[in-house]
């Protein structure tokens, strides 16, 4: 029996591409959609029917549980294109196992390792064009997956759609990035969903992230539950404290998104011998570092943008305000990063993963 990709993924391609229509120079982050997606169903205990076809609207009953209990999860990784026209991955083996990890949480059933790298490497070759080359320049790759069966009974779905989206992106600057330190809100709670990446974590976010951006800050840096003493995420993005040279970041927790980002910074951190400790830390030792002026750096680690410095935090109305380093970690990092991802370096790690 011949199981290769193409043998098992049934791929129905558009009749003429979109992407002329598309103005690459000029996109907003996740707006547009490639050609094709991919599509899989959960039906009597199995995933069934992979089929890669037209980007495209979907029928779904109103009753789906999706829309009444919330069973979703997502994953968000890119396609990089080097010089030469390649196409690569960066550590999607980590996307893979973490949509599963989001999904055992979400009582949601796991997705097969091998339809997954078939489904991604297939839509990203069919799509290839759809990666445009420069550094900044990106495919982002968006898979998910939601519950489907129709009722409104609150029990697990036994029926669930996992399917890809890509959408072509630019360089990602989030610009000057003010944060608020949570004081009263609440991303997560121990023994809750944080470490899932569940759709319900971004729409619990957008209410007290609304309150930030009344005050001119864009983010907010979630801090736990039951004290507010510890600074955990910033809820799309990991975070990292630069005291003197040494990096701080929370522990990962039931509380704390599992970072590809995190994980990679903290890598190459150590290659560098730098000090990094993942421990809590507490909002009083970034605020007493700051006013004593040993606070040199504060920024985000995600996906989307890389790596965010933060210009200026405030906590309990106070303003701390950081001052710009040329060549601090946070540039240092992003640069090791992108010339990884963009085949621009040498790939220590063996992160880098070629669509072939
Ligand atoms: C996706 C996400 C991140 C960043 O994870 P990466 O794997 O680095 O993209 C951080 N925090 C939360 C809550 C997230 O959902």
């Amino acid at each position: 029996m011949n199981t290769s990709a193409t043998q098992k993924i049934n791929v129905q391609k558009v009749e003429s591409s979109r992407i002329g229509q598309v103005d690459f120079d000029n996109l907003t982050f996740g707006s547009i959609f490639s050609d094709h997606m991919f599509e899989c169903d959960y039906k009597d205990g199995a995933w069934q029917n992979p089929t890669i076809k037209p980007y495209g609207p979907l029928t779904i009953s109103p009753a789906a549980k999706v829309f009444h209990y919330g069973q979703a999860v997502f994953e968000g990784m890119k396609a990089y294109k080097d010089e030469n026209g390649k196409v690569w991955l960066f550590r999607p083996e980590q996307n893979f196992l973490r949509i599963n990890k989001s999904s055992v949480r979400m009582a949601m059933p796991e997705f097969p390792r091998d339809i997954f790298f078939e489904a991604l490497i297939e839509l990203v070759k069919l799509d290839k064009d759809w990666v445009k080359p420069g550094l900044g320049n990106s495919l982002y790759i968006r898979p998910f997956v939601m519950a489907t069966q129709v009722g409104v009974g609150a029990s697990p779905s036994t029926e669930y759609k996992f399917m890809i989206l890509l959408s072509p992106a630019q360089a990602y600057y989030l610009g000057d990035v003010k944060v608020v330190i949570a004081d009263h809100y609440s991303r997560s709670a121990n023994g809750g969903v944080g470490a899932a990446k569940a759709a319900g974590n971004y729409g619990a976010q957008f209410f007290p992230t609304n309150l930030a951006r009344e005050k001119g800050f864009q983010q907010v840096i979630w801090t736990d539950a039951s004290k507010h003493e510890y600074l955990e995420e910033a809820g799309t993005m990991n975070v990292f404290f630069r005291v003197n040279d040494t990096l701080l970041t929370a522990p990962i927790s039931d509380r704390i998104l599992d970072g590809v980002t995190r994980k990679s910074v903290i890598a190459l951190a150590k290659k560098d011998n730098i000090t990094v400790e993942e421990r809590p830390v507490l909002v009083s030792e970034i605020v007493e570092a700051a006013e004593k002026g040993s606070l040199k750096e504060i920024f985000g680690a995600g996906t989307a943008a890389v790596i965010s410095p933060v210009s200026a935090f405030s906590y309990k109305e106070k303003t701390f305000e950081l001052d710009k380093q040329e060549d601090g970690f946070a540039s240092r990092f992003k640069k090791e990063l992108l010339d990884i991802q963009y085949n621009r370096s040498e790939d220590p790690f063996g992160w880098r993963y070629e669509v072939k």
